[in-house]
């Protein structure tokens, strides 16, 4: 416990190129504290900074990483020695967007691998603002490596869910429903008392799992076109005497297709949450939003006071993380990353700092 000597990381000092160094710990103000770093889950957007040239705000070198869980050693008193999960974005919470109540998107945000300075998860330890982070008091028996996912592939898709007003009783089809957010969007779905949860995807094994984790029904797109998918949805609709108005969907994928499923099947009053990033177009008739009175949504991160709760249903068994989780020492770092590009990692993978 206490201040650290120096901050040991896995910096990216150009994209596409890390280096392993030591950083000097920077002076904190008030409201400020040093977390010494459990465990830092590795995201798709982490990959695009390194490999896509998708840019970050702080120019190379930075280290990346925004998925975050650890233990709090230095900086405002009454958060010492607390076990935290620091929220992969952090408003500034005073402009007019933070005023408006969206402060998920201020534009003066604070995150981890990307604008808070040069320092992100892939650390020993994070110098980060106080106000926002979300204490864990009791993590009954959970590792907390295991809640670094909070920070961002559960807190994103359940600010999505809320984006999307799912309460009890609605129906919901999410395309990636297997991916490293899908799964926790099904099961959010789900919690929140969604009655149909359709889950779209192309992995038949992990479509079969989604059934215990959430899922109603399934779709596999592998081999199929959009129009096909929609032909196995209204035929689903009809076997269950389900409307086909008023769906909520959850495009998990940032892919063409994924996009493509999502506006075919919008009708009317539905609403479609736009979750993944991808870089293509989509061709849409948008008079058709206002034929179906219906509605396309944007969504970014997760506003911090969602966090408690949250992680309330992930320490109450409602969400689960263990299976969809898999710790790695940080040091592997490279083989990570190249497979999370290569997409042959089956899990969210999780680095634990071992310098
Ligand atoms: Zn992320
Ligand atoms: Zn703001």
């Amino acid at each position: 416990m206490g201040k650290p000597d120096k901050i040991e990381t896995w910096q990216m000092v150009e994209p596409g190129k890390l280096t392993r160094t030591s950083i000097d710990v920077p002076e904190i103000g008030p409201g400020e504290v040093i977390v010494e770093i459990a465990g830092c889950g590795v995201c798709h957007t982490d990959i695009g900074y390194f490999y896509n040239g998708v840019p970050t705000v702080t120019m190379p070198p930075l280290t990346l990483g925004h998925e975050i869980s650890g233990r709090v050693v230095d900086g405002d008193e009454r958060l010492i020695g607390k076990e935290v999960i620091i929220p992969a974005v952090m408003p500034c919470n005073s402009c007019p967007i933070c005023m408006s109540g969206r402060g998920n998107r201020c534009l003066n945000q604070a995150m981890p691998g990307n604008s808070l300075g040069i320092y992100g998860g892939f650390s020993s330890h994070i110098p980060v603002p106080s106000v926002d982070l979300c204490v864990v008091e009791d993590r009954r028996g959970l590792p907390l490596e295991h809640l670094a996912v909070v920070a961002d592939a559960i807190a994103s898709p359940y600010q999505a869910a809320k984006r999307a007003g799912i309460q009890e009783g609605d129906l919901v089809l999410i395309t990636g429903a297997v991916g490293g957010i899908g799964t926790y969007m099904t099961q959010i779905a789900s919690v929140l008392g969604a009655r149909e949860v359709v889950a779209v995807d192309r992995v038949a094994e992990k479509l079969e799992r989604s059934l215990h984790y959430g899922a109603t029904a399934t779709i596999n797109t592998t081999g199929k076109g959009v129009k096909d998918v929609r032909e196995e949805f209204r035929s689903y609709c009809k076997s269950k005497n389900l409307p086909g108005f008023g769906w909520k969907f959850i495009e998990c994928t940032g892919t063409k297709m994924g996009q493509e499923i999502g506006i075919e099947l919008l009708g009317f009053v539905g609403r479609m949450i736009v979750v993944g990033y991808g870089t293509h177009k989509v061709e849409y008739m948008l008079s058709r939003l206002m034929a179906f009175d219906a509605e396309i949504i944007g969504t970014w991160g997760c506003l911090p006071k969602y966090y408690p709760e949250v992680l309330q249903f992930v320490l109450d068994g409602s969400i689960k993380i263990a299976p969809f989780v898999e710790l790695r020492p940080m040091s592997q770092i490279e083989s990570v990353f190249n497979d999370a590009h290569e997409a042959r990692l089956g899990k969210r993978v999780v680095l634990i700092p071992d310098f």
